[in-house]
This record gives structure tokens, sequence and C-alpha cells, in this order.
């Protein structure tokens, strides 16, 4: 658990955080790459959960070209963090963020003339340059230059002697599928788009618009660099990709038990009494976990947890902070009881049982992505 130079935990329910697998999945995701080709690490949304400074320097030492981020805030927090590598944030910020943007290196994404002039014009009164990469918009209908346009565009900026283009990118909306029409729709018009600013004349920089699934899916839309996010945490974003790379989870949840009790037979559990204690060797533990920290409220009364390897049914609805697990005696099967202190995996690992992000999210209506950012907003972060 903690190291010994950490302060305690606060609350006995955290987060932890492997290292070791997020070494290895960055590595598995190098290998991916011919010897010109970068990888850029996606680090937005605190690296998912995961906790952007201590993973960006796992993955920096691991050989990552660069980091991308949703917002300036993340990406001046990596540099107060002492990441030195390039960082890109991937949507055009607002005007107002132009100083911070020069005064800590961090690299817009640009697809408007009046962005791209006022961030020249301040550059050049700063006395430096303002690196972007150019935004083109293939299909996704989320931000960019039309791939149509991009000429003109870049036409009508190119004159200014303060900024320059590190970049040109696009991003795909259907990558878990490369054989479909859209995307393969998509990859031409970049294509395009590219070959069309070259023949121009005009400076591309680093060409790339592969996230984790056309990485592990599509070795032929590499280009110089890939963006991988996801499966650097260890999870896969669809199905194809899974029997294309092995990864390993990242992160996993804990909690430990803070109250045991044996209501009588009927009492209720939890805000509603949703759930009713069938008989009287039930026996109802508490963790200090709840919606607050990820753990969805529509998981109440669906989702089990593991004790001593073994799944335990969360019973009632989950509170804000807190929500209950009941053990369960049966005549056929005998559970040591649990006790204060005792460890439960939320996500995870135990012995050969293994609740998955993927598990999770499925229960939710949702995608492995959100569970783990949920999880990653005010759990404690462990490291090991
Ligand atoms: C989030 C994001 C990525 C990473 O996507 P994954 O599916 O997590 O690999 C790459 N590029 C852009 C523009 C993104 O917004």
């Amino acid at each position: 658990m903690a190291g010994s130079s950490r302060r305690p935990l606060t609350r006995w329910a955290w987060v932890e955080i492997d290292r070791g697998a997020l070494r290895r999945n960055t590595r598995a995701f190098k290998n991916l790459l011919g010897p010109r080709q970068k990888l850029c690490c996606v680090v937005k949304a605190d690296a998912y959960g995961h906790g952007a400074i201590e993973c960006a320097k796992v993955m920096q030492s691991t050989g990552a070209d660069m980091f991308a981020v949703a917002t300036v805030d993340e990406g001046v927090h990596l540099r107060e963090g002492g990441i030195n590598a390039p960082i890109l944030v991937l949507s055009e910020p607002p005007l107002e963020t132009i100083p911070m943007l020069l005064e800590h290196r961090i690299m817009p994404s640009v697809y408007t003339s009046d962005f791209a002039l006022a961030y020249g014009e301040y550059a050049v009164q700063a006395g430096t340059v303002g690196r972007y990469h150019l935004a083109i918009e293939t299909g996704m209908n989320r931000i960019g230059v039309h791939y149509t346009e991009v000429l003109d565009f870049r036409r009508s900026i190119d004159f200014h002697r303060g900024i320059v283009c590190d970049g040109v990118f696009t991003h795909f909306a259907t990558a878990d599928d490369i054989d479909g029409w859209d995307y393969k729709l998509q990859r031409r018009r970049f294509d395009e788009a590219v070959a069309a600013l070259r023949d121009a004349g005009m400076e591309c920089g680093v060409v790339h618009c592969d996230n984790t699934p056309a990485s592990i899916l599509d070795p032929e839309s590499h280009h110089d660099m890939i963006r991988a996010g996801i499966g650097l945490y260890g999870l896969q974003p669809c199905d194809a990709t899974r029997s294309r790379l092995a990864l390993e989870p990242v992160m996993s949840v804990k909690a430990r038990v803070t109250r045991t009790t044996h209501p009588a037979m009927g009492e209720g559990v939890g805000y509603g009494f949703t759930y009713r204690v069938p008989r009287t060797t039930v026996q109802i533990c508490t963790l200090p976990i709840g919606y607050a920290d990820g753990l969805s409220r529509t998981l109440s009364n669906r989702m089990d947890v593991l004790y001593r390897g073994e799944r335990m049914r969360q019973v009632g609805n989950i509170c804000m902070d807190q929500c209950m697990v009941a053990v369960q005696q049966t005549p056929i099967h005998q559970i040591r009881e649990a006790e204060y202190g005792d460890e439960m995996t939320i996500v995870g690992r135990d012995g050969d049982e293994e609740i998955t992000m993927d598990e999770m999210a499925q229960l939710r209506g949702t995608i492995n992505y959100e569970v783990a950012c949920g999880f990653g907003m005010r759990l404690e972060k462990v490291y090991r």
C-alpha cells in the first residue's frame, strides 16, 4: 500500500495505480512504431483519472515524445510537475489563454484565423514564436478546419512570422471499425488534405491521426505519431483490439470495511430501503466510497465487490460517500465474516476473481473511459 514517506490515507477508500503496468503498456505502444515515429501520450482529464503528473513521469521515462491534454490548465499542471516534453492542447483554447500558452510552451490546436493571428501577434511582442498544431475536420464534426479548406486557411495565416505549424492532425469517430466506410473516408480526406498542403510547399510538421484503436488496428495510418490514451491505462477501447494487443489494467479501486452489523430480518438498508435483509445470517458491511467518488448510483443493488477472492453483492442505494455490502452465509457456502478494517476490491483482482472497468461500464451503460475518469475525481491515489 502507501509508501512510508507518504502521509497516511485520510479515508479507507483509494485508487491504486500500478506504475509497472503503465510502463509495460507504454512500451507496448512504442513497439507498434517505427524508429522515426513518435508516441504522444494523452493525459487529459488527469490521465483518465490516473493522475497526470505521476503517469506522465512514467511515460516520459519510457519514451513518450509528446503529451496531449484537453485544457490549458492541464498543460500548466504538467509543466509545474516538471514535465519538459512538448505539450499539445487537443482543441483551440480561449484567446485569453494565449499568454499562458507561450509562457509555459504549451501548443494549442488551431482552427480559426482569429486565434492564429492573435497568437502570432502576442508571440512577436513576447520575442518568441508560437508553435501550433492544425486540426483538420474530416468527418467527426467536432473541431478543425474543413479538409477542403485547409489551403485557404493556411494562406490566410502563414504570412505571420509569429506562428509556426508544428503538426497537423485529425481525429477518428469510428476507429473501432477500420474496415467501415466511415473510417476509410476520414482517412482519405486527411491524407488528401496533408498532400495538398505538401504540394503547396507548406510546412506540416508532425502528421498524426491515430487514437488507441486506430494505433492498434491500422498500422498503415500511424504517419509520424500516434496519440494513445485509453490503452496506456490498460483498458481496451473496443472488442476488436482485445486480441491484437495485450494490455494490463493500471487502476484498481479498494476500500476497507468501516462498520459491520447484523440487522434483524426485514430491516432496510440505505436511503429508501431498496434492499431488505432476507435472513438474520446476512452481515451488512459499510464501505466509505459512494457516488461522489465515481461509484455511480445506477449500480445500486447490481454490482459486486470482492472480499477474500469472492463476489459479494452491494446492497441498498449507493450513498454520496458510502455504500453497503452484504456478506451472505448460505447452507452450502460458509464465508468468514468481515471485520472492521478488512479490505474489499471494487475494481481489480483478488485471488481468482476480477472485477473489471469493462464489467462496471457494461452495468452502467457506458464505456470504461467514463468509469476510470470518475474514480479519479475524489479518491486518493496510491502509486505502487
Ligand atoms: C482523447 C483523444 C485521444 C485519445 O483517444 P483514446 O481512444 O483514449 O486513445 C486522441 N486524440 C484526441 C483528439 C482525443 O480527444
